[in-house]
């Protein structure tokens, strides 16, 4: 069996990741970082970014992940595309992380930046418009939507603060649950419903988005209802899921703690985890900012933290 050493190891390779490799191979540390299933991340699958400060234009996010990993491989790092699929955190000086390839990779102190995804419905309609008029972050998208309809999809807190949010740009914001109560925080729901530039459409579904081939734009959306009461056709230029997130974290069930929803939980300013020598940064431990910027800012908190952590230890 393959073993492979280093002082940090880091999981996932979104902007958490690669910001934390960055400052660990900086900080003059062997460090390797590990690529899953998603090389680069959310980002990957995105397409214009203009919140990322520092381009005055707006950029790809595919091509914000190439930026970070080639500063990475310049800085040091060892970057290795494999699968976790068992770790092993307890022991005080070695964790060890196994591969789909079969190599076992050993380290000092871990950094999990394994990120997040957010739920989509799975309709055929759903995917062919992501990017192009249908997308699971009102903050990085909204922008794009001014002065024109939008349709928010859920009842819970994420989809209550996306549809506030999108006031600030569109004409009118259409909000869509399956219930005709929200679980969103009664503050939150009050908000919305005074809100006049919000419509709620409650007991209905998102059944299909409608719109053009060339170029690929959304026009429509038709909603199903959930008590057999009227389908409506909607006219909207945007989609936004708002159906939940899953941190990617089923690797560390029962080996790391963790809040309800699967997020892994660091002492309060900090990505210290409970286990010394193990941190957490970026979308895998925060259920509420979930923006790149923030994930790159809590990979540079992981990766001083786990310098700290082996200045201390030697
Ligand atoms: P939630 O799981 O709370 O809500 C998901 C919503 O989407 C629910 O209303 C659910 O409907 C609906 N939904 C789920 N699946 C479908 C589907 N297939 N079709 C139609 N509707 C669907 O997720 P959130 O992302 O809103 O919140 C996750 C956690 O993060 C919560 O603990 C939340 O409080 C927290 N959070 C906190 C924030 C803050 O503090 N500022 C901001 C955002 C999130 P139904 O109600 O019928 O189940």
């Amino acid at each position: 069996m393959n073993t492979h050493h280093s002082d940090i190891l880091i999981l996932g390779t979104g902007p958490a990741g690669y910001t934390a490799s960055i400052y660990a191979a900086r900080a003059n540390r062997n460090t390797t970082i590990i690529s899953g299933t998603q090389p680069g991340g959310q980002l990957s699958i995105t397409t214009d970014v203009e919140n990322y400060p520092g381009f005055a234009n707006t950029i790809q996010g595919p091509w914000l992940m190439e930026q970070m990993q080639q500063q990475a491989a310049n800085v040091g790092v060892q970057i290795i595309s494999d699968h976790i699929n068992s770790v092993s955190l307890q022991n005080d000086n070695t964790r060890s992380c196994t591969g789909d390839s079969g190599t076992q990779y050993h380290a000092k102190t871990l950094i999990i930046a394994t990120g997040a995804q957010a739920k989509w419905l799975g309709l055929p309609s759903e995917t062919k418009f992501q990017g192009h008029g249908v997308s699971a972050c009102a903050t990085c998208d909204g922008f794009f939507f001014r002065n024109q309809e939008v349709a928010v999809i859920g009842g819970g807190n994420t989809a209550a603060e996306e549809a506030l949010f999108l006031t600030n740009f569109a004409s009118k914001v259409h909000l869509v649950h399956r219930r005709d109560t929200m679980r969103a925080e009664k503050i939150l729901q009050n908000r919305l419903l005074q809100n006049e530039k919000i419509t709620p459409h409650w007991n209905h579904t998102l059944a299909e988005i409608i719109g053009t081939d060339n170029p690929l734009g959304v026009t429509h959306v038709r909603l199903n209802s959930t008590v057999g009461g009227e389908d409506k056709t909607v006219a909207v230029n945007g989609v936004f899921i708002a159906i939940g997130h899953s941190p990617a974290t089923r690797l560390f069930k029962n080996k790391i703690k963790m809040d309800p929803h699967g997020y892994i939980i660091t002492k309060p300013d900090s990505t210290q985890t409970e286990i010394p020598g193990v941190f957490a940064a970026g979308d895998v431990t925060d259920a509420v900012f979930r923006q790149a910027v923030t994930a790159a800012g809590m990979g540079c908190m992981a990766a001083l933290e786990a310098e700290k952590y082996l200045s201390r230890n030697e």
